[in-house]
């Protein structure tokens, strides 16, 4: 697995790259935003917020723009507003420092866990009796063609990447959406009401109050 460091302070990035290759990580390490969106493809990337040239959260939207690299910020102890807009941007957790190796590394993992689903986007997703063929954009329930518009079959696709996992309103509003902003909720449950109604089921996507939603898989 390759991870990205991206910290311009040789005190913090230096240790943390040799802890980091002593658990078996393949690591590369830049000092700038610049330099970070440059980087050639990784498994993982740890952002630092604050940065020489570019800060933290335009590197995060414009890594998330072009790739679902799992993204872990490293915030400054009691900048809790880096967490909350850091996670709107598409970060998918954050470590305030300073940390220890182990729980970074144990937090690399469940981001690793979490975000499995999202490469093989490409596949067929199969939740149950549902199956989405991503790249046709054609969706079955128990061999029966569904007719869904087009965000309704990127809600159903990205239920159906993680069967049974609740998926927060957040990321739909990002991923379907492409938009974080909370008043379109209202949007989500449109559609939401729209797809039980054509699967034939109301049971099969539950909603999580407060959380979001989960897919029967
Ligand atoms: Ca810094």
């Amino acid at each position: 697995m390759h991870l990205l460091v991206v910290e311009d302070e040789d005190v913090i990035a230096e240790p943390l790259v040799e802890g980091l290759e002593a658990e078996g990580f393949a690591v590369t390490r830049v000092a700038t935003g610049q330099e970070a969106l440059d980087a050639p493809p990784v498994d993982l990337v740890l952002l630092d917020v604050r940065l020489p040239d570019i800060d933290g959260f335009t590197v995060c939207r414009e890594l998330r723009a072009r790739s679902e690299v799992p993204i872990i910020m490293l915030t400054a102890k009691g900048e809790e507003i880096d967490r909350v807009v850091g996670l709107e941007l598409g970060a998918d957790d954050y470590v305030v420092k300073p940390f220890g190796l182990r729980e970074l590394v144990a937090r690399i993992r469940a981001v690793t866990r979490r975000t499995a689903g999202r490469k093989d986007a490409g596949d067929v997703l199969v939740a149950g009796d549902i199956r989405v063929d991503v790249p046709a954009r054609r969706a079955t329930i128990s061999g029966r063609e569904l007719q869904l518009t087009l965000k309704e079959f990127d809600l159903l696709a990205l239920l159906a990447s993680q069967p049974d996992v609740v998926v927060d309103r957040q990321r739909i509003l990002r991923d379907v959406w492409d938009t974080t902003w909370y008043g379109s909720s209202k949007t989500v449950d449109v559609h939401v009401a729209a797809l039980r109604k054509k699967l034939g089921d109301p049971t099969l996507i539950e909603t999580v109050r407060g959380v979001g939603l989960r897919l029967r898989g």
